[in-house]
């Protein structure tokens, strides 16, 4: 398991460096915040180990750069303690556990490993829905057990109706999630709705994903022969 620890205290970074080290993690470690998340989009870690505070850029804006990058990196923020705004915020921004200072190093250690063992659960997580089946670790789905090659858009839009089973996602809610767009509206959705169609329902008997006129769209189970 390779840890990235980005921590400009040298003292307090030398601590956990040493203790993850003897818990058999490989630790890289960065003192700059610029250097950190140059070295986080670079290499293939398992987790990041963020400072709030860093010299060059602080950890809410490289935690905010790696979710806008979509690197799907469990990251665990090392906060003031009592500082719950802080905590929310980097939340908020995608950060995935918070540890409040000074801790002690088998909390860290606690944290680390529950960490990885969530987003293990995460990657293997299949999701089926009737004879569709999308594997979220490989980004691959199949209907009847035949594979279904889709663009990564096509995937991301897909895998977001098929979170959402049963509910309906409005065209700006799926703007958010699949293109991170916030502002413009287009016909984008419309045309990516249509592709992933002829794609994943076209060829099959049971029809799941539906279009909710002038909301959005649903991708639900067929319902049962009365
Ligand atoms: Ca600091």
């Amino acid at each position: 398991m390779r840890v990235l620890l980005i921590e400009d205290e040298v003292a307090l970074a030398r601590v956990i460096r040493r203790g993850l080290e003897g818990a058999n993690f490989s630790v890289d470690h960065c003192e700059n915040g610029k250097e950190g998340l140059e070295t986080a989009l670079a290499g293939s870690y398992d987790l990041l180990i963020l400072d709030l505070m860093l010299p060059g850029m602080d950890g809410w804006q490289i935690c905010e750069e790696l979710r806008s990058r979509r690197k799907p990196l469990p990251i665990l923020m090392l906060t003031a303690r009592g500082a719950v705004e802080d905590r929310v915020r980097g939340l908020e921004l995608g950060a995935d556990d918070y540890l409040p200072k000074p801790f002690e190093f088998p909390e860290l250690l606690a944290r680390v490993r529950a960490l990885l063992r969530r987003d293990k659960v995460n990657k293997t997580r299949v999701i089926r829905i009737a004879d569709m089946e999308i594997d979220t670790a490989q980004r691959k789905v199949s209907r009847m057990g035949i594979d279904i090659p889709l663009s990564d858009r096509e995937y991301t839009l897909l895998e977001a109706l098929a979170q959402n089973e049963g509910r309906i996602l409005t065209r700006e809610v799926i703007q958010e999630r699949v293109w991170q767009d916030f502002e413009s509206y287009s016909n984008t959705v419309d045309v990516y709705v249509s592709m992933l169609r002829k794609k994943v329902d076209v060829d099959f008997p049971a029809k799941l994903i539906h279009t909710i006129r002038s909301v959005g769209y649903t991708l639900r189970r067929p319902e049962e022969p009365h």
